[in-house]
């Protein structure tokens, strides 16, 4: 039994999930199958990632070989910022739902605040490299959004990469009428986001932690750039409790009350990062990680920050 936060709608959300971001060329839906019999219910999807047909194979084979029934399964997904004009959402959470083979999602997220030109091209840039930005305004897709929930298309909604000046001017929105569930954000020792997780927590709104492990595989990583899972803080943690570093690096976020979804196509670490709940790091290990903080990201989204909604300036 994988421990979960409970949502303001009632619903709980397993605190671990698994990410799919780069899990295709047919291994998606292996990954997913494998990680459902291993005992994951949580699974963290975006229309983005090109896979989700992929991905909804591995769910639906699930559900029909009796592994698992739907009712047991936390799916999320994410609307993308080429949707972002209020009578674009609908349409592209009902491509996800096709996708994914779904009648409902359990959380739907707005994946960006930046609405982008609408289109094919999911990442249309002009000569600068920038992508070519849209005037919707994210507090209008929003009320996209919470049609979704009224529609019974989705369960929950909640936002991703959104700063703090970004999620009070929704939380103030006049007429609002569901509060983001959940702010999806990267998270891990190098960037321990407190304030942010803070501000999340006391104002009801859950946090999920993407790239626990620094995102290793990301295509635009460099040489130079820090090496979460060979860090040697968290390789001596791992050594003294005899675990990997990634299972330490996953385990941070749960003693923070923090979601987490870690990303493997690999069927040893899909296991290996379930198992999670035989150890606790202590108050020392916690201190020792959020000690390694240096505001360092994986994801810098460098293709948009002359967006106007750009949120990695603020807190
Ligand atoms: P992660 O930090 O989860 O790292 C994934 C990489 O680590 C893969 O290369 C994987 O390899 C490798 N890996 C997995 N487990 C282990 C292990 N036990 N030991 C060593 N290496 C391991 O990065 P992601 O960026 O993928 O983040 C996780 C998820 O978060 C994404 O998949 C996506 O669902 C979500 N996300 C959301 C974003 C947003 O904007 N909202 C942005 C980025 C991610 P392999 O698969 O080969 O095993």
């Amino acid at each position: 039994m994988i421990p979960s936060v409970k949502l303001n709608n009632g619903a709980k959300m397993p605190i671990v999930g698994l990410g799919t971001w780069r899990a295709d060329h047919g291994k998606g839906s292996e990954a997913v199958k494998l990680a459902i019999r291993a005992g994951y219910r949580h699974i963290d999807c975006a229309l983005v990632y090109q896979n989700e047909e992929e991905v909804g194979t591995g769910i639906l084979e699930s559900i029909e070989q009796g592994v698992v029934k739907r009712e047991d399964l936390f799916i999320v997904s994410k609307l993308w910022c080429t949707f972002h004009r209020p009578s674009l959402v609908r349409t592209a959470c009902e491509k996800t739902l096709g996708d994914l083979k779904s009648k409902y999602l359990d959380l739907y997220l707005m994946h960006f605040p930046m609405g982008v030109k609408p289109g094919e091209d999911l990442f249309p840039l002009d000569d600068q490299g920038q992508v070519i930005a849209d005037d919707s305004n994210f507090l209008d897709t929003w009320e996209a959004m919470e049609e979704l929930v009224d529609t019974g298309l989705v369960k929950a909604i909640g936002v991703s990469n959104f700063n703090k000046d970004q999620l009070e001017a929704l939380l103030n929105k006049p007429g609002l009428k569901y509060k983001p569930e959940n702010n999806q954000i990267e998270c891990h020792p190098y960037l321990t986001q407190e304030k942010l997780i803070n501000y999340c927590h006391s104002k009801d709104i859950s946090v999920t932690a993407y790239s626990p492990l620094g995102s290793p595989d990301r295509p635009w990583s460099s040489s130079d750039e820090p090496y979460l899972l060979e860090d040697p803080k968290i390789k001596a943690i791992a050594q003294k409790h005899k675990k990997t570093p990634a299972q330490i690096l996953i385990k941070f976020h749960i003693q923070r009350n923090v979601i987490v979804i870690t990303k493997s196509a690999t069927p040893r670490r899909i296991t290996e990062n379930l198992k999670l709940f035989d150890f606790e790091l202590s108050d020392d290990d916690m201190k020792t990680m959020l000690g390694l903080n240096k505001n360092w990201r994986g994801f810098p989204v460098l293709w948009a920050t002359k967006h106007k909604d750009f949120p990695l300036n603020g807190e």
